[in-house]
């Protein structure tokens, strides 16, 4: 007899959370690294680059403001192309520069804005002074220290670069913190998925040694009721005998073998000899639970003809049923023909939900019924259905369970018994492969159904 031990839900946790675990530490670095990737990708495509730029625009800006110096103080012509071409470059500077200011956005690209402004204002106003000429360069020179239009360029060059640089340090620290976060979380993980696995370590433990212990119980227990049934079937064999011998000696008294007997004497012999029948039925019913229960109730199968089989049993039944005035029919479907099963068993178990029908049912009738059914039996069918369908005083749906248990008998009882008939009645009918259910109606009746294999 094997059993498979469960593992409890509980157990299956650990399993999960290490595994949970370990997808988040595959998953962590590839996501962090894509927040990562960006931050320094920003640096190095856009912020960076800007910067450059705008270091370009403070050197166009330098040499444009010689080359007028130049060009006020000696009027030759060389210092006008080198202004230009410094103008030229500075253009070329704010051409690339600007998308890469979009690009950064925020106050960056404000910044850009105004550096903008400031460079075109002090543009127009050199070309409205050069095109006034002829003023004395030193008053031209004079005008624009005056208004101070260069130092402002000058200063919004320097302010957007220092908002880039804000923005590269923000990126850097942006990364850190990203950075941080994936190596507290890693190792966050990394502890989490250790205890897991150690508690689930220890569950396994615990659990292999509960294992161990359920077996040995098993062990001991089987042991148990090796020996109870063994002790049983000493006794029971043991109690027979003398049983044989008072029947025997009683039957020999009815018959007058010892003399004739006074009406008194007869009376008594008759009184002894049916309270030994009863003792020998329930000595029978002990010997056959304790084969059931050590498991040595044998079922020989082979293909036997139902319609026949259970007309047997219920015509043995019959003389019983009518001496207690009940009507006893049958009703089987031409269908039933022949199963792979063991007739015997079958009968006993027939005769044992036919005689409890007919002690449990205080008048009224009783029907046998037997057919095929493709469904409604304990698992996926085909099932013969063989049901004992009483009149009697029904049984309280809660308790249908309660009576296939051994020694169950309702506490309304009145009739002689035991409570072992339909416990040794279902594990029979589980040995072949079926099963018995009861459907009841207190006041009304009840139906015990034998569920047989449909195997041919
Ligand atoms: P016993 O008949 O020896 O008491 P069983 O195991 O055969 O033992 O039945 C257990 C109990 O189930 C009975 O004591 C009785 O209360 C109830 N029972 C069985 N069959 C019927 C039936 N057909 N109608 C009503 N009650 C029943």
């Amino acid at each position: 007899m094997s059993k498979t031990i469960r593992l409890p839900g509980t157990s299956r946790l650990p399993l999960a959370f290490i595994l949970v675990s370990l997808v988040a530490l595959a998953a962590m670095p590839v996501l962090s690294s894509r927040a990562i990737v960006g931050y320094r990708r920003e640096v190095r495509d856009v912020i960076e680059p800007a910067r450059l730029q705008v270091t370009q625009l403070h050197l166009a800006l330098a040499l444009g403001a010689a080359a007028l110096r130049d060009l006020l103080n000696t009027n030759d012509t060389t210092f006008a192309k080198r202004y230009e071409e410094a103008v030229r470059q500075e253009r070329a500077a704010y051409d690339r520069l600007a998308p890469l200011a979009a690009r950064v956005g925020g106050k960056s690209a404000q910044r850009f804005a105004e550096l903008r402004l400031a460079e075109t204002r002090w543009h127009d106003r050199i070309s409205q002074l050069l095109n006034e000429r002829p003023r004395r360069p030193e008053t031209i020179q004079q005008e624009l220290a005056d208004e101070d239009l260069y130092e402002q360029t000058l200063v919004a060059a320097a302010n957007l670069d220092a908002e880039l640089a804000r923005s590269t340090a923000d990126m850097r620290a942006q990364i850190d913190r990203a950075e941080r976060l994936v190596l507290i979380l890693t190792m966050g993980l990394v502890t989490l998925a250790v205890a897991a696995g150690a508690v689930a370590a220890a569950l396994s433990r615990r659990l292999r040694s509960y294992a161990a212990a359920a077996e040995h119980d098993r062990r001991e227990l089987e042991a148990v009721l090796k020996s109870h049934a063994r002790m049983t079937r000493g006794i029971t064999h043991d109690l027979k005998n003398p049983l044989g011998v008072i029947l025997g000696h009683a039957e020999l008294l009815e018959d007058g073998v010892r003399g004739e007997l006074t009406p008194q004497q007869r009376e008594s012999v008759s009184r002894i000899r049916s309270a030994a029948e009863s003792l020998l039925e329930l000595i029978n019913t002990l010997l056959e639970l304790a084969r059931a229960e050590s498991g040595q109730i044998h079922i020989r199968t082979e293909r036997v003809e139902l319609a026949p089989l259970i007309q047997d049993v219920v015509q043995n039944h019959r003389a019983k049923a009518e001496n207690a005035g009940l009507l006893l029919g049958v009703q089987l479907d031409p269908s039933l023909g022949r199963i792979q099963t063991d007739d015997a068993r079958v009968a006993q178990v027939l005769g044992n939900l036919l005689s409890n029908a007919i002690k449990y049912t205080p008048a009224g009738r009783i029907c046998v019924r037997a057919e095929p059914r493709a469904s409604g039996g304990p698992d996926a069918g085909p099932w013969i259905a063989i049901s004992v369908e009483d009149t009697g005083r029904g049984i309280q749906p809660d308790h249908i369970e309660q009576i296939f248990q051994e020694f169950s008998r309702l506490e309304t009882e009145t009739k002689e018994g035991t409570g072992l008939g339909l416990a040794i009645a279902r594990r029979i009918a589980r040995l072949l492969g079926g099963d018995i259910s009861a459907q009841s109606e207190p006041g009304k009746g009840s139906t015990f159904t034998l569920w047989l294999p449909r195997k041919v």
